[in-house]
């Protein structure tokens, strides 16, 4: 199958913008399936916002503010509660960041 050069407009700017049969062949290889919505330029402004202020994310994050709803949850490792971005099952343990690093390496 071969890929043809398609227009799409851009969902943040509404600019149109190329989406080449390359870019599509390499967003093929790299298993994406959904086309992008962004000009390039969104794009990078975008990553740039993402990379510029966090630095180092992980073990910050008070300044970290999730879309997604956050679950109470009670560490089985050292007994803190914690959150966890998912709702906890019973029978599964949750960990809180810290210890759920430790289990994670030990394993
Ligand atoms: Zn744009
Ligand atoms: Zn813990």
């Amino acid at each position: 199958m071969s890929f043809q050069d398609k227009t799409i407009e851009c969902s943040d700017c509404g600019n149109t913008f190329t989406f080449s049969a390359e870019e599509q062949e390499q967003f093929q290889s790299r298993g994406y399936t959904n086309e992008p919505k962004r000009c390039p330029e969104c794009r990078q402004a975008r990553k740039s916002e993402r990379y510029g202020n966090s630095g180092n994310s992980y073990g910050n994050s008070s300044n970290y503010t999730p879309s997604r709803e956050m679950f109470p949850a009670t560490c089985a490792e050292c007994g803190k509660d914690t959150q966890v971005p998912f709702e906890p099952r019973q029978g599964r343990p949750v960990y809180c960041s810290d210890c759920y690093r430790k289990v994670r390496v030990s394993r």
